[in-house]
């Protein structure tokens, strides 16, 4: 088989990637292991989408949100009103790629073993068919090794990945509140332990923990039990809330995104560090313009093809630097200093529209114990996801 462009898994990177590469003028193939398979991510902030210019077609939304509100250890809570969406990613991704298919991107079930060179092309193994690509972009997710396997570090600070479970649950009317919650403190260290909403008895509880190894289910177990004792006055037989299914993965939320293009050679996602639905599906679609361009120009040079990476930095980079450095003063916090932090947050009219970032700044420097400064740059990294 051969393509302009070859697009490994279709995350939404990967098929943002795709697609735009297809629009570029290229003739490209998207292969996924399971173009069926189901993704966990669900949730997306109307902020972080205006971000990034996306529009959120509401046919895929399966609940709206309010916003989110920060509980600490303590149970002290704050809100915050940024509105957002639990959306039916199955839904979504089959809606992306029919959208792909429309602008001539061809979908091929299978899976990619690993990528040599044939001449000037890129030639993949993918269950027995050998696919000829002048560029091949690894949107394989966060534990894909396409683009190292071909000395590529695409990635930096991957012992950083919040390893993370996440369950579907069902209990009658818990998809009905208003607001995303996001529990930090040793619950979950490095991150976070979410509720989402998703519209009448269905939510989802995860644990997103750094530096703890992959097994996360205990986190996830001592979660639950907190998340029910919280919600028993609300919901009197939340004991027997119902677990559906589980699912497992890795956030990059606290990488940042290393070296994104080689010769023929292009990462896009969380194979990228570039964490997040919206900020993922951006990436993918730069990286995807560039490719399909440089494909058509008949350029594949590293050169040519890191257009990608300086774009793309010169966009959004520097909000990843300042996520990590965020993510790492929220490493070194105790449960104290952020119960702290939340009680103090709780007195200020954060609700108020406007100035969300001044009003947290002078918050956070009444805070005894907590680094000042951290808490806007936590509070964007919240609206990121
Ligand atoms: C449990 C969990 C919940 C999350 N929730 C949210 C959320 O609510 N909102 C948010 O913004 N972010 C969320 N995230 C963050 C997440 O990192 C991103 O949003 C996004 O889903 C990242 O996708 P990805 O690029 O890692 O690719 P993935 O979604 O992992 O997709 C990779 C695809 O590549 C395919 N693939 C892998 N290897 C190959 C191969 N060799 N050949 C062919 N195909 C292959 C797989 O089948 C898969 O379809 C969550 C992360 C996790 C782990």
């Amino acid at each position: 088989m051969k393509a302009d462009v070859l697009v490994v898994g279709a995350s939404p990177a990967g098929i943002m990637a795709a697609t735009h590469a297809a629009l570029a003028g290229a003739r490209v193939i998207l292969a996924d292991g399971d173009l069926d398979g189901e993704h966990p991510a669900n949730t997306l902030f109307e902020g972080m989408a205006r971000r990034v210019g996306m529009t959120v077609d509401r046919s895929l939304v399966r609940h709206s949100l309010k916003g989110m509100r920060i509980i600490s250890p303590a149970g002290h809570a704050v809100e915050i009103p940024a509105p957002g969406y639990f959306l039916d990613r199955r839904r979504m991704d089959q809606s992306l790629l029919r959208g792909a298919e429309k602008q001539g991107v061809e979908l091929l079930e299978a899976r990619v073993q690993d990528l040599a060179w044939s001449g000037e092309s890129r030639l993949a193994r993918a269950d027995g068919d050998e696919i000829e690509a002048r560029v091949v972009l690894d949107a394989a997710g966060v534990d894909s090794c396409l683009a190292r396997s071909q000395g590529l570090i695409p990635m930096r600070h991957p012992e950083d990945v919040a390893w993370a479970l996440e369950a579907e649950v069902e209990h009658p009317g818990l998809g009905e509140e208003p607001f995303f919650e996001y529990w930090i403190g040793s619950l979950a260290p490095g991150w976070k332990a979410t509720f989402s909403p998703g519209g009448g008895d269905l939510a989802t509880l995860g644990v997103f923990v750094r530096r703890q190894g992959r097994a996360v289910r205990p986190f996830f177990d001592r979660f639950r039990r907190r998340f029910q004792e919280h919600k028993s006055s609300a919901y009197p037989d939340i004991r027997g809330l119902k677990i559906l299914r589980v699912r497992t993965g890795g956030d990059p939320i606290a990488t940042v995104p290393g070296e994104l293009a080689a010769r023929g050679l292009m990462v896009t996602g969380g194979a990228a560090g570039q964490s997040g639905l919206a900020y993922g599906m951006r990436a993918g679609q730069i990286c995807g313009e560039v490719a399909g361009q440089a494909a058509r120009d008949g350029d594949v040079s590293q050169q040519a093809l890191s257009r990608y990476q300086k774009l793309w930095s010169k966009e959004l980079g520097q909000e990843y630097r300042l996520a990590r450095a965020s993510m790492n003063t929220l490493l070194e916090m105790d449960d104290r200093d952020i119960d702290a932090l939340v009680e103090a947050l709780r007195d200020k009219d954060l609700i108020a529209p406007g100035s969300l970032a001044r009003k947290a700044l002078k918050a956070s420097l009444t805070v005894a114990g907590a680094r000042p400064g951290v808490i806007p740059a936590l509070i964007g990294n919240l609206l990121r996801g």
